[in-house]
């Protein structure tokens, strides 16, 4: 049994029922959970591990809902710069088929650093695409090595350009092989209980790129073993032009054709979604990763939060793969969240002006929201009971120099920090802001060779 006392923090933000923001806060922590939260000195005075966070704002681990981790290889590629999604997509396909295990396992673990450096505690991630013996198993592996809570998705594409989809034949898997796989890895990984380090979702990429067949035999696998499903919907217009032409349904209503709505089932972006549909979103408890720079970086849309967060939605954030960020930082997918919130609610030549996105709603989202989305009561807030995940980041900075008058503010509207401590499951992922647990000056150098290797003719 060990305990933990984090003492003395300038505030503790809980995200709590009451949302109390506690000054002078602190938790005490036993074997990974948390058993008290208040002031310091209404806390245990000693534990196995005393840290003081004098100075330093302490608010829940953040909860990303949608990445491609293996992207981290494909940043600022050339020829998929400017581009929208189907031609990046068809841009970066031939590089990404030439991945192998290592490519994998190294990526994961420069996103994960990347993310944990930014605040997140807990993320999920979509693998689908399997080249040369790469298997979910190497994801797995690697955000063991480093620390983080994960949610693995076994992605998927059956729909190859020869039968009509967009991916190339030479990255697409037979229907059998993939539904076989993804058993393999909930019934290998999968961890229902509460405080789960690693759990595994069942995830067909995208309608552009899965057969009908498969979108319903995904979602009867994952309903047999209760694990959450999720996919990529109404990204685009290019994409509800598609299902239109090929399903006579616009994209919910197909989602929703083949047993893809409800409350374990989480879409990302869900950009091109109408009124009727924010309100269906709702009814069924369906969730939504959103992904605001994913968003503009490819100028897919702009996905009606403040519709989402009025009718009750469940709502999270997703910084989305790395090729299209192109980074992981959370705190700053907050941040964004924000701003492109409040320039939504901007007045039009035939609209009011709506209402602004406050700074706590973008880090409830961030925490709250995420955790919800992904299905789990164990995370997202500081109280008795939760999981000890939280971040630690010290005001003392020129960031914030001027802003120390509301520092829970100041973390989503000054420039987005990397933090102090990050910390899960009661264990340090990042001290000091430094990673715990791997070497980053070896993993970058070691991520550049891989990344330069995959990239030599483009
Ligand atoms: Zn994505």
């Amino acid at each position: 049994m060990t305990t933990t006392l984090i003492r003395n923090a300038a505030v503790v933000v809980t995200m709590d029922q009451a949302r109390r923001e506690i000054e002078g806060g602190g938790l005490y922590i036993r074997d990974g959970w948390i058993e008290q939260v208040g002031p310091t000195d209404e806390l245990p005075t000693e534990a196995d591990t005393v840290v003081d966070l004098r100075g330093h704002v302490v608010a829940p681990g953040l909860v990303n809902t949608h990445h491609h981790l293996y992207q981290t290889l494909t940043r600022a590629v050339p020829g998929a710069q400017d581009a929208g999604l189907f031609d990046w997509l068809k841009t970066l396909y031939p590089i990404w088929a030439r991945m192998t295990p290592e490519h994998v396992r190294v990526s994961t673990q420069v996103g994960l650093a990347e993310l944990a450096r930014s605040g997140c505690t807990t993320t999920s991630d979509h693998l689908y695409l399997f080249p040369n013996g790469s298997r979910l198993d190497d994801q797995i592996e690697a955000a063991r090595s480093v620390g983080m809570r994960f949610h693995a998705a076994r992605g998927s594409m059956s729909l190859g350009e020869s039968s009509g989809g967009l991916p190339p034949d030479s990255v697409v898997e037979s229907e059998d092989a993939i539904l076989i796989d993804t058993q393999r890895v909930i019934e290998a990984f999968h961890d229902p209980e509460p405080g789960a380090m690693i759990r595994v979702v069942v995830a067909p990429c995208s309608p552009f790129s899965v057969t009908t067949d498969l979108m319903r035999s995904s979602a009867e696998l994952a309903r047999t073993f209760g694990v959450t499903m999720h996919t990529h919907l109404a990204e685009t217009i290019d994409e509800e032009d598609f299902c239109v032409e090929t399903f006579g349904l616009r994209p919910l209503d197909y989602a929703e054709s083949v047993g893809w709505m409800g409350d374990d089932v989480w879409f990302a972006h869900a950009v091109w979604i109408d009124d009727e549909g924010v309100q269906r979103m709702a009814s069924t408890r369906t969730g939504l990763a959103h992904c605001p720079s994913s968003n503009m970086r490819l100028s897919s849309g702009v996905a009606p939060v403040r519709q989402y967060r009025d009718a009750g939605v469940r709502i999270g954030l997703g910084v989305d793969g790395s090729a299209s960020n192109d980074g992981s930082h959370m705190l700053g997918e907050a941040r964004q969240a924000m701003l492109l919130a409040r320039l939504a609610a901007a007045p039009g030549p035939t609209r009011p002006a709506g209402t602004a996105m406050p700074a706590r709603e973008a880090l409830e989202m961030a925490t709250l929201g995420g955790a919800s989305v992904l299905g789990r009561t164990d995370i997202g807030s500081l109280a008795p009971g939760k999981a000890a995940d939280f971040f630690a980041v010290s005001l003392d900075r020129l960031e914030y120099a001027g802003a120390l008058h509301d520092p829970v503010a100041a973390l989503v509207l000054c420039a987005p920090v990397t933090v102090d401590e990050t910390w899960v499951d009661g264990v340090p992922v990042i001290r000091g802001g430094r990673l715990v647990a791997v070497d980053t000056d070896e993993l970058i150098a070691r991520h550049n060779r891989l990344a330069a290797g995959i990239l030599r003719d483009v």
